[in-house]
């Protein structure tokens, strides 16, 4: 946790994380108040934003917030300017597969230009921050013979992931052409309580907790055979501050390196409140992608023996943390 030689060491240090609000920004901030920096942070709307995460972790006072739109250069070079930091962190954009079908150009415009005007202004004021870009496993598509490594092709399947293999590019391309150090984290699913429940997961626990509350609702899901590997939101933060740490930027795949499907997290968040999930969920055709990615595994190998980092929580104590964070939430 919290090292006293490396906080002194760390105090002069500025991280600047771009969507502080969301669920990797918020246990980002975290981490990295606990390492001594001075964290700063932005949304699109910094004066009405109301920082929920930051006061559930109990940090909203202790970073400094502005507002921020990716795809408006000049608030861009306006806060960069501002805050002069070490270190940055792009979390920002729309980031839900499920609605980048139903909004692909903003989820384009969030992602891939809001990443290239950051690189754009990096690059007009020479910086030498540190720049990490928050990629993703969809880039990949189906994964069907071997758990994705860092030379595996993206074969996106959906707006988001076209647009996050965009960036991925663009970051790659800026880093080769002009010496940025910026470089991208491959990231698996991840979760957390802080996720909120347009995602699967929290979808999930979010109703069963209720059912088991004596409510006679219905769950509706999708497709339930997809796989995917699930891994806990607050150490993945740390594999993506490892990776601004090194002396030379990298990509990196960030994953547990064990998959499950949405049937097995479904059936592990019912039977932890003893009730079978079989007796409460139903599937619907109307919420199942119009692509969808049936299996997605990754190899964490590389993060591993680089960096030294790798997953401690399985599916199973994920799916425990969220259902107890719930129902201590709701008091059920
Ligand atoms: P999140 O909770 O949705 O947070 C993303 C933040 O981006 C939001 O708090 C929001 O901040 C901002 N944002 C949302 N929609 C936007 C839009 N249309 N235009 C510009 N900004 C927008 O996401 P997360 O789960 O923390 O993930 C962080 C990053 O990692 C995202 O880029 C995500 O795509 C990526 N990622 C996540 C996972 C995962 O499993 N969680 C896996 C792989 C990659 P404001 O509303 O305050 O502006």
């Amino acid at each position: 946790m919290n090292n006293p030689t490396e906080s002194a060491t760390n105090r002069s240090k500025k991280a600047l994380i771009i969507g502080i609000s969301g669920q990797d920004g918020s246990y980002l901030a975290q981490f990295l108040l606990n390492k001594g920096y001075k964290v700063y942070g932005t949304s699109r709307d910094a004066g009405i934003s109301s920082f929920t995460n930051l006061g559930r972790l109990k940090i909203k006072d202790k970073v400094s917030l502005s507002s921020m739109s990716l795809n408006d250069f000049r608030s861009v070079i306006q806060v960069l300017s501002d805050v002069a930091p070490d270190e940055i962190y792009n979390l920002a954009g729309q980031s839900s597969v499920g609605l980048s079908f139903e909004q692909p150009v903003e989820t384009y415009e969030s992602i891939s230009i809001g990443t290239l005007n950051l690189l754009e202004a990096l690059r007009f004021f020479n910086s030498s921050s540190h720049f990490y870009n928050a990629s993703s496993s969809e880039c990949f598509g189906n994964i069907t013979n071997h758990p994705a490594t860092e030379e595996t092709p993206f074969r996106p399947r959906s707006p988001y992931a076209v647009a996050k293999a965009s960036a991925f590019w663009t970051v790659s391309n800026y880093r080769e052409a002009y010496g940025i150090y910026a470089c991208s984290g491959v990231l698996f699913n991840h979760e957390s309580p802080l996720r909120p429940e347009r995602f699967v997961t929290q979808k999930i626990v979010s109703a069963a907790c209720r059912i088991a509350n004596s409510s006679q609702e219905y769950l509706n899901l999708g497709n339930i055979d997809i796989q995917r590997d699930w891994g806990w939101a607050p150490e993945y933060v740390e594999a993506m501050w490892k990776m601004l740490q090194q002396e030379l930027p990298e990509d990196f795949i960030i994953a547990t390196g064990k998959t499950s499907s949405l049937k097995d997290f479904i059936r592990i968040v019912f039977a932890q409140l003893g009730l079978n999930w079989a007796d409460h969920v139903q599937t619907r055709p109307e919420l199942i992608r119009p692509t969808e990615i049936m299996i997605s595994s990754g190899n964490p190998r590389k993060v591993k023996k680089l960096l030294g980092w790798q997953a401690h929580y399985s599916v199973e104590d994920v799916v425990s943390m969220m259902v107890e964070a719930e129902l201590a939430d709701k008091r059920l």
